[in-house]
């Protein structure tokens, strides 16, 4: 019994740390972010980023695709 239960623990670690990769791996692939308000966007690391309302966060990860997507570059990060 104590081996189910360690097998279980196993399993729900290993989703865990696999999530956890995924979500790191997405991160760093979005290099750029987007307003969907302002239709402005930003490296990720610009301070406007901060500031910005969390809804209107849209993640891009290349250049062309935010001005294909109708974003104009930020004026301060200068993507
Ligand atoms: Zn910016």
């Amino acid at each position: 019994m104590k081996k189910f239960f360690a097998a279980i623990i196993a399993l729900v670690v290993l989703a865990t740390v696999t999530a956890f990769a995924e979500s790191i791996t997405n991160f760093s692939v979005s290099k750029y972010v987007g307003n969907a308000k302002t239709k402005k966007f930003h490296y990720v690391d610009c301070s406007m980023v901060d500031k910005m309302n969390p809804a209107n966060k849209v993640f891009m990860s290349s250049r062309e695709e935010a001005i294909n997507a109708g974003y104009v570059p930020c004026k301060r990060c200068k993507p």
